[in-house]
């Protein structure tokens, strides 16, 4: 087929850094990676401040021309109206937010999303223009009971019912028991699911959806361990939680390219 896929690594502050300390951060990133003489071109890098951060960070990006995408971690399924406390993608849309994670592995368990919800949220996402960051993943549980694939396969499934072709999508595959535990998955294993989740994507959307969409990996990813899961040919990029904090660490993720993984 061909089609190349820009990678992409996607950093989730969840609630993380308040807008002050984002705009330093964000600052900070920009330095680290052009004083490395990084290729912007190469990898998309985009960063998912909270909320309250998002019209400080945009400000930055567009004064200061840095090329960082600008996510949220979350969107309402309604537009607007009586939801106290929901943030409707038509908000975000306006303060040039161009992606927004949906089913977080935190939302889904924190806040009872289920894979209905997350299909509304998916839908909302693309009726206002954003990409919608799906994420699916596996508990331990899950992994003794039915193996690593069977689940992050059918929450993908519902998640693109009614999923137009031609919609730009990504998707993460996080497993609940790495995010954030220090234990990443193996790159043999997260190849394994991210080719699988592929082949729904092929199935759900046609072949040049499965050309094109980009399969991150998330769950501990560091600078030590970036290289090794970027090899494998279906894994597309990363999201990447506690590592998207520090400047150094996050900046030494986004050039995986020129280091190798332990
Ligand atoms: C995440 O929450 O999306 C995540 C991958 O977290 P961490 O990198 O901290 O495991």
């Amino acid at each position: 087929m061909g089609m190349t896929r820009t990678p992409l690594i996607a950093g989730n502050w969840k609630m993380n850094l308040d807008h002050l300390q984002a705009v330093a951060l964000v600052q900070k990133l920009h330095w680290s990676l052009k004083d490395a003489a990084h290729e912007f071109d190469s990898v998309d890098v985009t960063v998912f401040p909270p909320f309250t951060d998002l019209r400080s960070v945009q400000t930055l990006i567009d004064a200061d021309k840095i090329p960082f995408g600008l996510g949220a971690q979350d969107l309402s399924v309604h537009d607007s109206g009586a939801y106290t406390g929901e943030i409707s993608g038509e908000f975000l849309a306006k303060l040039s937010v161009g992606s927004v994670i949906i089913g977080h592995s935190e939302r889904r368990e924190y806040h009872a999303e289920d894979d209905a919800v997350v299909a509304a949220k998916t839908q909302a996402a693309l009726k206002h223009g954003l990409v919608p960051v799906i994420c699916v993943g596996e508990t331990s549980e899950d992994l003794e009971k039915f193996g690593a694939s069977a689940v992050p396969v059918g929450q993908l499934e519902t998640a693109l019912e009614n999923v137009p072709d031609g919609a730009e999508i990504v998707v993460a595959y996080e497993p609940v028991w790495a995010i954030g535990s220090g234990q990443a998955a193996t790159p043999e294993q997260a190849q394994d699911v991210c080719q699988k989740l592929r082949e729904v994507i092929r199935a759900k959307l046609g072949d040049d959806a499965a050309a094109s969409t980009r399969v991150l990996y998330g769950g501990s990813v560091k600078s030590g361990n970036i290289a090794s899961f970027m090899r494998e040919p279906d894994i597309d990029g990363a999201l990447v939680g506690g590592g998207s904090l520090k400047v150094d660490e996050f900046s030494a993720i986004v050039r995986y390219g020129k280091h190798v993984g332990v």
